[in-house]
């Protein structure tokens, strides 16, 4: 019998230890506030809306996982923090999160924001294709295998059931990169259980053998997938009545941050024994190397080669 609380071993996957370290709705945007130029504790504050203990506990976290740094100063206000290169490398997924934002976001089309590629000049929205081919990298099109580092392991997910998606104070700019993307879908579990889908997994048993998710997380986050209209329930069995879920076009879109998830994954939490899974361009046959690019110019995206405009509205 497995006592209460002890580690079980998970299949190796860089999605899921990508959103272990930083897939929690604060720490997304803590760092989306530092690709847009937070530097002090109060820019945070202002910029995301987050409240003063919460932002200390997650300044501390991103800084303890190796994504921010302390660069100058004491206390508070003097303290100022810098993305490293590891933080700084969640840029194509921040963009892929405000892709999905801006695609599925409700918002007036006046208010959007803009992201700028100053290569090009133009307002685009920027696209995930394969290095190889430069095709798109559609997930029908993405066939994954053992990778050199594939095995079980402890998965570090914090153990609470709450979903922590709390309303944003009064005029703070949550939506300042991908604010609305992550009220959408931005809770570990939540993601988790949507990257389950793209491994093949369609049944309430199957994600959580594969997870060992506590029932009532699991049952929460499948109801309020459904809710989002991420997922549909079908029948599968009549008698007796089974049902499995189906990714939505909405929830389709969402593969672009699995993809840079496990970029970013494989690269900084891999280790020696390499990336747990190989992903193939079922397209091109070569090895999947996705690369986030501009969806006018298609050139690479570069971080000090796209800014972020907030449009008025008339
Ligand atoms: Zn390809
Ligand atoms: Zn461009």
């Amino acid at each position: 019998m497995t006592p209460r609380g002890a580690a079980r071993l998970v299949p190796a996957n860089s999605v899921a230890r990508a959103l272990a370290q930083v897939g929690d709705r604060w720490s997304l945007l803590v760092i989306a506030g530092a690709f847009c130029g937070a530097r002090r504790f109060s820019e945070w504050r202002r910029g995301i809306g987050i409240a003063t203990n919460v932002l200390s506990n997650r300044l501390a976290h991103l800084v303890a996982v190796g994504c921010l740094c302390k660069v100058a100063g004491a206390g508070t206000e003097g303290q100022t923090y810098a993305l490293t290169d590891k933080g700084a490398e969640l840029f194509p997924t921040a963009l892929m999160y405000w892709r999905y934002d801006r695609l599925w976001s409700k918002r007036h089309p006046m208010q959007a924001d803009e992201l700028i590629h100053a290569r090009c000049g133009r307002s685009m929205i920027p696209a995930i294709v394969c290095a190889h081919c430069r095709a798109p990298a559609f997930a029908r099109e993405v066939r994954f295998a053992d990778g050199p580092g594939a095995g079980m392991e402890h998965l570090p997910m914090p153990r609470t059931s709450r979903r922590a998606i709390a309303a944003p104070e009064d005029g703070a700019a949550t939506d300042m990169l991908m604010g609305n993307a992550v009220d959408a879908i931005g809770d570990r579990w939540t993601q988790l259980v949507l990257a389950s889908f793209f491994l093949g997994e369609r049944r309430y048993e199957q994600i959580r053998g594969r997870w060992h998710i506590a029932t009532n997380i699991l049952a929460d986050r499948l109801k309020l997938l459904v809710a989002n209209g991420m997922l549909e329930r079908r029948l599968y069995s009549i008698n007796p009545e089974r049902s499995e879920y189906v990714l939505t076009a909405r929830a389709m879109d969402i593969y672009p941050t699995v993809l840079t998830l496990t970029q970013w994954g494989d690269k900084w939490l891999a280790g020696p024994a390499g990336k747990p899974m190989l992903l193939t361009h079922v397209r091109c046959g070569a090895e999947l190397e996705p690369v986030v690019v501009c969806g006018h110019c298609g050139g690479a995206l570069h971080r000090h080669e796209v800014s972020f405009r907030s449009r008025q509205a008339p």
